[in-house]
């Protein structure tokens, strides 16, 4: 039988990745649905392409349109955000891949992982805002979460057959691309310098991130959820070649790693076949060619999020939901030209001061505190 995919985000570049997988692969993967945020000219052609059950437009607004592109289709046609936490509970559905992008992506997250459904996981928003719930809801019905995100795929795949306890992880960084960028020059930074990323092409939101750091961030908060590790089991380690793509130490010293090509299409096969291997095409790393690998230490002079991040998931409670409301807001006001790129940790910084902290928070209170940190984030940028 065919795995029946749900593909969130699928217009993106997760999202489109997955489907060269789906394609090159069609006696195994049939998928089911398909949703887009507002790119609903791309949405109709997979449609077509693909032939879901089912297709969700987020944005109501482009309703008309999608419905009237496939009126000869045979396809339901749902928008709005509460659509895609409704359509991966579907009995036609075996696997959830989760590729939208922000806080957007945690129901849907929460909602597949209820109703049983394996989770092939990109969206590392829903762990960084509800990690606690998502691991403990997923534990108590054995629910697989399957990590696409290539640092905690090659954790994942370090940790295969292993029985004795973790002692570290060691997330690489490639470091973006203002590594050797003076602090000096980081004020004047533009969009197109920030959206150019060395070694890997994704969307925008995550380019940025990646720069910040707070990508990285939000990576080592990613895998203490889903590893179950302490903050301090968890280093990040710079490595501008992307092919050392992490790394695990055990008690005895030894450190496994994963390598490979810098190509998400291998992690995204990995979480969909898994524990199957595939063909990857032209993606292989050659040694001989590229004799040097390089690793270096975080410089947190110039790259402050990443502590910021360590300091959030250490205090706990929304503080992980604070940082990313803020940073959402931070980013897509830096891509408007509203602010400049050293502001975006200010913004981060600044709400994180003066959000309502809440302890144990419950699901609906991640989402009041997201709503409260993005309209805190917001004041803070009228304000610069
Ligand atoms: P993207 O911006 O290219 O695509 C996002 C997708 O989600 C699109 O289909 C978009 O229409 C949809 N979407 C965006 N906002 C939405 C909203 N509010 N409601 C509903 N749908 C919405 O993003 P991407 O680069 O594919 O990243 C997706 C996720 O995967 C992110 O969490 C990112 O951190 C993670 N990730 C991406 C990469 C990569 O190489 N792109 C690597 C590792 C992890
Ligand atoms: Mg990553």
């Amino acid at each position: 039988m065919k795995q029946r995919l749900a593909l969130l985000g699928s217009t993106g570049s997760i999202g489109q990745q997955t489907l060269d997988i789906v394609r090159q692969r069609p006696d195994e993967f049939e998928v089911t649905t398909l949703t887009a945020a507002r790119s609903w000219e791309r949405l109709v052609e997979q449609a077509k392409e693909f032939g879901p059950d089912n297709v969700v437009i987020a944005d109501k607004s482009l309703y008309g349109v999608v419905s009237e592109a496939l009126r000869n289709e045979p396809v339901k046609v749902y928008a709005g955000d509460e659509a895609l936490s409704q359509v991966v509970t579907s009995g036609e559905v075996d696997t959830v891949v989760n590729a939208l992008v922000g806080y957007a992506g945690m129901m849907p997250s929460l909602s597949a992982v209820r109703a049983g459904k394996r989770l092939a996981l990109a969206n590392k928003e829903s762990l960084v805002v509800a990690g606690e719930h998502i691991m403990r809801e997923a534990a108590e019905r054995n629910v697989p979460i399957l990590p696409i995100d290539s640092e905690h795929s090659a954790i994942f795949q370090c940790l295969l057959g292993e029985v004795s306890p973790v002692r570290r992880v060691i997330i690489t960084a490639s470091g973006g691309p203002f590594l050797r960028t003076p602090a000096e020059e980081l004020a004047n930074v533009t969009v197109e310098q920030a959206l150019a990323h060395p070694n890997w092409s994704m969307g925008a939101k995550i380019t940025i991130d990646s720069s910040t750091l707070v990508n990285k961030g939000f990576e080592v908060i990613e895998a203490k959820w889903l590893f179950g590790l302490k903050p301090e089991q968890i280093d990040v380690l710079v490595h501008p070649q992307s092919i050392v793509h992490s790394m695990v130490e055990f008690d005895d010293g030894a450190i496994k790693a994963q390598l490979g090509a810098p190509d998400m299409h291998l992690p995204i096969q990995f979480a969909l076949r898994f524990p199957l291997r595939g063909e990857c095409g032209e993606s292989r790393f050659s040694f001989a060619d590229h004799p040097t690998l390089t690793f270096e230490r975080v410089d947190n002079e110039r790259f402050p999020m990443l502590q910021t991040a360590y300091e959030c998931l250490r205090k706990g409670g929304n503080s992980c939901c604070v940082m990313n409301g803020a940073n959402e807001v931070a980013v897509a006001s830096f891509l408007a030209g509203r602010i400049k790129y050293i502001d975006i940790a200010h913004v981060i910084q600044q709400t994180l001061c003066r959000a309502t902290f809440v302890a144990s928070p419950s699901v609906e209170d991640y989402a009041l505190s997201n709503s409260e940190s993005r309209r805190i984030a917001q004041e803070i940028v009228k304000e610069l």
